[in-house]
């Protein structure tokens, strides 16, 4: 199989969606936290997203469904006044908040029907389950969340939920399962935990385990698909591709710059968990700042002209090409992930490839085997 895989060379000169980080604060302290400032209220000046969205206003005219994803810190930190003065400058896309849910109340959901703003919030089950979701006290967000998601609903605003799992084994998935249909949302995201950023907890987990919880995963939704699960769905969508022998097609033919603007204005591509490092060897991440070159121009520079660590982590992801089957259900997976595993870039397997791609299409085929 090596070698055969087409997709995924080099970097596209307009991406798909841009990540705006309006706020460094969050008011949780979640354990597995990777952002370093969140106890900082730094908040993103209008100027930034005027700056953004001279950008992004082209690119939405040349990309259906275009998306501006406001992260944090948590986005609704930042108030009303101050995320509708930052929304303000961008035309014809989509709006995205990715939410703890704690801030949420009535005018907070006039706030996002008013603008059509799409929904993801994080929770990770039920109590026990989202006990790593904390406040600065230390204690418990699990019910402000449940309040966060009642008023959503109230509103009748539809919601993804994201969901982080700390210990993937067999006899967690249907239980988390059987919450999340209940819970009301109509898609859902399983992230198992990553070793990245300030997290430095250990996310060696045994590949057995991890592999038989995708496969109860899959058998749970298999027998209730009333919502969107999205690593199962892409990863069935794959084994029906390698079986029609399509496999190769599936990958973009590029890899998403995803530039994240940073509260200050900084850009780092490809990956988002990067900002707010530094590193003696490569800098801050950062491949240049909105209030001094166009956001369009950054990313065309990068993608014609890859340098430092964006040209370290693509020979990473030739390195996957050419010696892991896994490649084309992959593609080669994240470069925070390898620098904060790995202390590099063009390094291949992490743990969070094991648990998050490797064991995944295993534990589907798993299933489908037994099925
Ligand atoms: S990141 Fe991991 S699973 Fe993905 S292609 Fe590279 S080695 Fe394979």
């Amino acid at each position: 199989m090596a070698g055969f895989w087409t997709g995924m060379r080099g970097i596209a000169t307009v991406p798909s969606y841009v990540i705006m980080q309006p706020t460094t604060l969050c008011n949780l302290d979640c354990a597995y936290c990777y952002l370093p400032f969140r106890a900082h209220d730094r908040r993103m000046p209008v100027e930034v997203a005027s700056a953004v969205a001279a950008a992004v206003n082209e690119w939405a005219r040349l990309v259906p469904r275009f998306s501006v994803v406001w992260h944090g810190g948590e986005p609704l930190a930042a108030g009303r006044d101050h995320l509708a003065a930052l929304m303000a400058p961008f035309q014809g896309v989509e709006h995205h908040i990715q939410t703890n849910a704690t801030l949420i109340d009535d005018e907070w959901c006039t706030f996002l029907a008013e603008r059509e703003v799409r929904v993801g919030l994080s929770i990770d089950g039920p109590a026990d389950l989202t006990a790593q979701r904390v406040n600065r006290g230390g204690r418990p967000a699990y019910s402000q969340i449940l309040r966060g998601a009642a008023a959503l609903r109230r509103h009748g605003i539809p919601f993804a939920a994201l969901c982080v799992v700390s210990d993937p084994r067999p006899g967690q998935a249907a239980r988390l399962y059987e919450f999340f249909l209940e819970f009301g949302c109509y898609a859902l995201g399983i992230n198992v935990e990553e070793r990245e950023g300030v997290n430095r907890h250990d996310t060696g987990y045994r590949d057995d385990a991890v592999r038989a919880f995708w496969a109860e995963l899959t058998a749970a939704w298999r027998a209730d698909p009333r919502i969107e699960l999205r690593e199962i769905e892409w990863a069935l969508r794959y084994a029906g591709a390698a079986l029609a022998g399509t496999d190769d097609q599936l990958l973009p033919r590029h890899l998403d710059p995803i530039p994240l603007v940073t509260e200050d204005g900084r850009v780092v591509l490809l990956s988002p968990e990067l900002a707010g490092f530094t590193d003696p060897h490569y800098g801050d991440f950062a491949s240049g700042r909105v209030t001094d070159t166009p956001l369009h121009e950054i990313v065309a520079a990068v993608a014609a002209r890859p340098d430092g660590w964006i040209a370290e982590y693509l020979s990473g992801v030739e390195a996957c090409r050419a010696q892991c089957p896994y490649f084309g259900f992959c593609g080669g997976a994240h470069a925070a992930n390898r620098y904060f595993e790995h202390g590099r870039f063009d390094g291949t397997q992490t743990d969070h490839c094991r648990n998050s791609k490797i064991s995944l299409l295993e534990g589907v085929l798993d299933h489908a085997r037994q099925a």
